[in-house]
């Protein structure tokens, strides 16, 4: 994270929040944060351009714990007082591990919910009501549709990653879950890129919105080397599988361009004596949680995903 002079002390959030910042050794807020914070406190909508690894969870995720943690109203049965709409789960169960972080000190409640699991543990969190929902859109309009979730105390929206969601065709359900939340609220649209149909999204949820625009991180931090090999592709398994015994590497991933092609590096990678599992949409969702989980505890150093799969992961 590039190194700012103003600290977060001085974008107006509270001192609890500022002091768990300190504890995570965030010494400094990223440019999207330190742009957005303010105006997210004086209660601006907000249409933010920033990719994943921009530090954009928190620069939307500490104001709304800002805020509900000033509001101390208790969340109703069924309901959430803030929503996040994220577009896949991993996403969704991403923002939620941030936001138990960030908001570690604070008695505020949160879940997760999102599909291709069974619904009942998702039904028993939403029962007594939360103050923060992250939400995948199909989901949540299921449990919507079941009764099991209402939105008529909604203070807080945001709409995670836009340009995503339209790609993944979530529109029409992003646009039936905006059209139930209650007019009155705080709305923060992020998108990594502006397609027209994203700003056609923004200008109907957003009210007189503030713009804050970050430079895609996509250039790589500094400390990342970067090398190409120019190989005939007979050669490259074999290259790659040299490349990772002959080195010492914590974690790797690698990207396939199809899901089977992840499928099956990853299975010769192991077969070769290197752990590796693989990634990609056609796995259950339990199946990707346990591949990942495998990953972060480091029982297997080697991940091969597609780059739609490891979209969102940190
Ligand atoms: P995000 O773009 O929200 O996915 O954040 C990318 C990564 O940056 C996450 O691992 C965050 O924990 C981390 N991060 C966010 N804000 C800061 C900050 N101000 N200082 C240091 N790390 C941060």
């Amino acid at each position: 994270m590039p190194v700012h002079k103003t600290t977060f002390n001085r974008l107006g959030l509270t001192d609890r929040i500022v002091q768990t910042l300190k504890e995570q050794n965030y010494a400094f807020p990223t440019p999207i944060q330190e742009q957005a914070i303010p105006l997210l406190i004086k209660r601006n909508d907000l249409l933010g351009i920033a990719q994943t690894g921009t530090g954009k969870t928190a620069a939307f995720g500490l104001p709304i714990l800002h805020h509900l943690s000033l509001e101390e109203k208790r969340p109703v049965a069924k309901s959430t007082r803030a929503l996040i709409l994220a577009p896949t789960r991993e996403l969704a169960v991403q923002i939620g591990e941030s936001l138990k972080v960030y908001g570690r000190d604070i008695p505020l409640r949160h879940t997760v919910i999102f599909g291709g699991v069974g619904q009942n543990s998702q039904v028993t969190s939403m029962r007594r009501g939360v103050d923060i929902l992250v939400a995948t859109p199909g989901r949540l309009l299921d449990l919507f549709n079941q009764k099991h979730i209402r939105f008529d105390f909604v203070n807080y929206f945001v709409l995670d990653e836009a340009d995503r969601m339209l790609d993944m065709g979530f529109i029409h359900d992003v646009q039936k879950i905006t059209s139930l939340l209650p007019t009155e609220r705080q709305t923060l649209l992020f998108s990594a890129t502006m397609p027209p149909g994203v700003i056609r999204l923004a200008n109907k949820i957003l009210h007189n919105p503030r713009e804050v625009s970050v430079a895609p991180t996509a250039t790589p931090v500094k400390t990342v080397e970067q090398k190409v090999i120019f190989i005939d592709r007979e050669k490259k398994r074999s290259c790659l599988s040299k490349i990772l015994q002959k080195s010492t590497f914590d974690r790797v991933i690698i990207f396939t361009r199809t899901k089977h092609k992840a499928g099956k590096l990853a299975e010769q990678l192991t077969k070769s004596g290197i752990k590796s599992e693989s990634l990609h949409g056609d796995k259950s969702q339990s199946a990707r949680q346990k591949a990942l989980g495998l990953f972060k505890s480091g029982k297997v150093t080697v991940l091969v995903a597609t780059d739609i799969a490891s979209r969102g992961i940190d």
